[in-house]
């Protein structure tokens, strides 16, 4: 039972670790998947972002892009008819007139060199030492070769603010037309990245590597890689390695994630974040999560074994009930104030006398008592239930007992057990319970027999015999009380060996068992020495009767081993009839006698 239960309580441990490792390992699992997708889903989410700030850029230089183009179609015609520069003049005029309208707020008008005049839609006049050919913008279309043509960024001194110019070479490959474009609005989009506290970097830069717009102004019109900071430079040489649009590298103290996204063949936009910051809410999210989870299956956990080992505290208490329940045979419920006895386990022995249901227990409690006892025991057991003092009787005691006979002749102890009180502290409930002694009693008798007799002869010994024979003097109980002893016993002993000597004890014993009455007190004093108290033999010429009748059945003892010997015995007897006689008179008495007896050879009785 123990070991079963043992190993129940291993497999339960067993199966709770395996189901939190597996519950575990699918959560870990899920939650790593949930992660990278968080994760994913953020980098996807600053890829759209870098994507839509290239769109938007894109969106502010289309305008600038398509006026230049567009006035290059008509100037290229005008070239080739050879108009004149008043008349591309004044052409440039209108389209600044047009473009005013749509983009004033980003331009200053479209202006050019053509046919080796500088003409101006704008109307500005160039200082004197002002050659076109030499300007930024005239240089880059030449580059580009009819293709549109960016400028580096530069600041507008009469403005303040940062420009760039649009250009392009016309067909005559000579000319050039170009308008001139505020960076306001590129710069504040890449200003409104700010924003994002994750945000490291973002800037625009060209092919060239050069800053058109940046977080940081200064950098603006400045390349990237002669930035004094070393992870700039880093960021600047990894922007030109890197083939990927998004890729991670050390910036600064920071691990950071870069972001790529081309605006056109030239430019790029390049948002720099901070990935702890950008999975900061991540992190934490899951990890807070993940406690959650973990406290949850904890408590779970706790809470299973709670209840498991209130369960088996249970079972454990419900079966030490059991065990004690069982010790009883019957249990009847009383209930007092109803005055109500009713059956309430092991009914059956106890149905004939109480009936099938439930009846008054103060008119039935003595006809109880005496239907389920022995007649012997039926006053005491009247006593035992009388329902009149029963509260009396009980006190503030749990329980009163009493053992008696039943009438089957079984020892019972019948119990009344108190189960509930009223205010005032009397019993209101009770338990009458039937706990079988029987073999507990039978057992101790035994026990005080086998204590009380000498073991090799079957009578009493020494002690139980005198005590008892101490309590018939006490009790002015007269008779005759007799010392026997065997003549040369040792003679037995050395001659026939101990067995036989035993044998010839034992043969003793066996007589006067059988010459005596059960109610004489036969015992042994030790070795071939014996005794006898008979209560009523008061007077010497009865006595000797019975003494003889004694030696008669002795003289009948066959003992093989002995062939013709014969053991004799002495006999010293002695009558108690003088109420001041004690125990110590009396044998003093049948000691003498006994020694007067062993004087004359065979069996004798001598009287003192
Ligand atoms: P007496 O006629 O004077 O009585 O002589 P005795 O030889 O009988 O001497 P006594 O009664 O004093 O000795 C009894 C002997 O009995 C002493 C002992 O060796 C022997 N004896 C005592 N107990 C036992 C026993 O249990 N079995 C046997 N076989 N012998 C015993
Ligand atoms: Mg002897």
């Amino acid at each position: 039972m123990k070991t079963s239960r043992k190993y129940n309580s291993i497999k339960l441990l067993i199966i709770s670790f395996t189901v939190i490792a597996v519950a575990s390992y699918f959560i870990i699992n899920i939650f790593s998947q949930l992660y990278l997708a968080s994760r994913l889903n953020i980098l996807g989410t600053w890829r759209n972002k870098t994507d839509q700030i290239s769109f938007d850029v894109e969106s502010f230089l289309k305008e600038p892009v398509d006026a230049v183009s567009f006035s290059s179609v008509t100037v290229n015609d005008m070239l080739r008819r050879d108009a004149s520069t008043d008349e591309i003049q004044k052409y440039l005029v209108s389209q600044r007139q047009i473009y005013s309208s749509i983009i004033s707020d980003n331009t200053t008008g479209i202006y050019g060199y053509c046919k080796g005049k500088y003409l101006d839609g704008s109307g500005w006049i160039p200082p004197k030492d002002y050659v076109p050919t030499n300007r930024p913008w005239y240089i880059s279309a030449l580059h580009k070769r009819g293709e549109i043509a960016f400028t580096k960024t530069y600041l507008n001194l009469q403005t303040n603010t940062y420009m760039i110019s649009v250009s392009k070479l016309l067909d005559d490959n000579a000319s050039v037309l170009s308008m001139d474009f505020f960076l306001d609005n590129i710069q504040n989009t890449i200003a409104k990245t700010r924003q994002d506290h994750m945000v490291l970097d973002a800037f625009i830069i060209n092919s060239g590597g050069y800053l058109i717009a940046s977080q940081n102004k200064d950098m603006i019109g400045k390349y990237l890689i002669e930035s004094p900071n070393k992870q700039d430079k880093q960021l600047a040489i990894s922007i030109q390695t890197t083939e990927t649009d998004t890729y991670d590298m050390n910036y600064g103290n920071h691990k950071a994630s870069v972001f790529i996204s081309d605006i056109n063949s030239d430019w790029k936009t390049v948002v720099v974040l901070d990935q702890a910051k950008m999975f900061a809410s991540l992190t934490s999210i899951y990890v807070g999560t993940a406690i959650v989870l973990t406290v949850i299956i904890v408590a779970l956990s706790a809470t299973f074994i709670h209840l498991n080992n209130r369960r088996k505290e249970s079972e454990r208490l419900s079966s030490e009930v059991n065990a004690i329940a069982d010790i009883y045979t019957s249990v009847l419920k009383i209930d007092i104030k109803k005055d109500t006895i009713s059956h309430f386990r092991g009914f059956n022995e106890l149905k004939a006398v109480i009936g099938k249901n439930s009846t008054g227990f103060t008119k039935t409690s003595l006809y109880i008592a005496e239907k389920i006892s022995a007649p012997e025991f039926t006053g005491i057991m009247r006593t035992f239930m009388d329902s009149d003092t029963l509260k009396s009787r009980l006190g503030d005691s749990m329980s009163i007992s009493q053992e008696f006979k039943d009438i089957n002749n079984c020892w019972i102890r019948l119990r009344f057990i108190v189960t509930d009180r009223d205010d005032y502290g009397y019993p209101t409930h009770l338990l009458l319970a039937f706990e079988s002694i029987d073999a507990d009693r039978k057992q101790q008798e035994n026990l005080r027999k086998i204590s009380e007799t000498d073991l090799m002869t079957g009578v009493k010994n020494r002690g139980t015999g005198e005590q008892l024979v101490r309590e018939a003097v006490n009790e002015k109980t007269y008779g005759m009380f007799c010392l026997m002893d065997a003549d040369n016993f040792k003679y037995i002993n050395d001659t026939f060996g101990h067995k036989v000597g035993d044998k010839v004890i034992i043969s003793i014993a066996d007589s006067m068992k059988n010459a005596f009455r059960d109610s004489d007190i036969v015992f042994r004093l030790g070795g071939d020495e014996f005794a006898v108290f008979s209560p009523t033999v008061y007077d010497k010429e009865t006595g000797e009767k019975l003494l003889e009748r004694f030696f008669m059945i002795y003289d009948k003892v066959d003992i093989p081993e002995l062939g013709d010997h014969r053991i004799t015995l002495s006999v010293g007897a002695t009558l108690y009839a003088d109420p001041s006689d004690t125990f110590e008179l009396i044998y003093q008495r049948a000691d003498e006698a006994t020694y007067d007896s062993k004087k004359i050879s065979g069996n004798h009785i001598s009287f003192k």
